[in-house]
């Protein structure tokens, strides 16, 4: 009987294991299927001054239109996407949405001033990124691009500065994204001169009931205003969150205390309105 069950079980586990292969490989292939049916849609979370509570930008998030299973979240497809090796090709998409987004927002009178897009490793180490960049009509000044920390802790590191040096020259900011969670050292990351350091929401978020993170953010926002690179805090989720960080001297505000990230349509009407809820 033991032995049965035994037997049984280890069918069930490879029962599990085989159909959670063959989802995976549905995704993947939906996936292909989904770059080439231009499934996927630009959504836009705005970001605001501290002190003004003006819009200073908005960060450009992917989402997956898919078919079936509804909206999805990077969560959901950005590993399949990087097993298929396809990142790359997703950031030139939402870039390239972007650019067609910032000309119908100056067309209907909106001012958006800026719009942070994500960079993935990959396409940062791309060999022909800069000449990709170079046919786009990017306004300087307009386009940012988050870079997460760990990008810069790899092995060819004066090949990614040589890289950011190219990027900056067409007037495209650098912003490091999810500080404070790995274990690069600030100064190494601020000699690269960002624009703008953008502190984790896992730092961020808990900064009411624990000291420690508080300090940590704080002497963050310290450094960073030392080396003149602007601090804007992720995940800021309440109003208190919000004060806290403004009397920190922290300079732009990104949160589910504003707003979440929202189609082209529902963030350009919130625009129009001037986000007057917001302050
Ligand atoms: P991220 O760049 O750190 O983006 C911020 C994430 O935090 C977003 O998740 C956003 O919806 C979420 N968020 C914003 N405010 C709050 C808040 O107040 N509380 C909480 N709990 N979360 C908040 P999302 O849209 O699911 O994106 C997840 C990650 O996927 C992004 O993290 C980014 O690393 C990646 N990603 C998104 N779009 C792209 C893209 O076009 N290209 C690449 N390579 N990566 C992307
Ligand atoms: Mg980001
Ligand atoms: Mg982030
Ligand atoms: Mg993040």
């Amino acid at each position: 009987r033991a032995k049965n069950l035994g037997r049984n079980r280890y069918e069930f586990f490879t029962q599990n294991l085989q159909s959670e292969i063959i989802t995976q490989k549905r995704t993947a292939d939906e996936l292909l299927t989904a770059i080439e049916e231009q499934q996927f849609v630009t959504w836009y979370q705005p970001q605001f001054c501290a002190n003004s509570m003006k819009l200073t930008g908005v960060e450009a998030l992917v989402r997956w239109r898919h078919p079936h299973r509804g909206i999805l979240a990077p969560d959901a497809f950005l590993g399949i996407a990087e097993d298929l090796n396809v990142t790359a090709t997703l950031d030139q998409i939402v870039l390239e949405t972007v650019l067609k987004d910032q000309m119908r927002w100056a067309a209907a009178g909106i001012d958006v001033p800026k719009v942070s897009v994500n960079v993935s490793s990959k396409r940062l180490k791309d060999e022909g990124l800069i000449e990709t960049l170079k046919t786009l009509q990017i306004t300087p000044g307009r386009i940012s691009f988050e870079l997460i920390e760990s990008i810069f802790l790899d092995e060819s590191e004066d090949g990614v500065t040589a890289n950011l040096d190219r990027i900056k020259a067409l007037g495209i900011d650098i912003e490091i994204d999810d500080f404070g969670t790995g274990h690069t050292s600030i100064v190494s990351l601020l000699k690269l001169r960002p624009k703008r350091l953008k502190i984790d929401r896992q730092l961020v978020m808990p900064i009411l009931e624990s000291r420690q993170e508080l300090t940590l953010v704080r002497a963050i926002i310290d450094i960073a205003k030392s080396l003149g690179v602007e601090t804007v805090a992720e995940g800021v989720e309440t109003m208190q969150h919000a004060k806290v960080l403004r009397d920190m001297g922290c300079d732009l505000l990104q949160g589910y205390a504003f707003s979440r990230p929202l189609p082209y349509e529902n963030f350009s009407t919130m625009a129009m309105a001037g986000f007057r809820q917001a302050s």
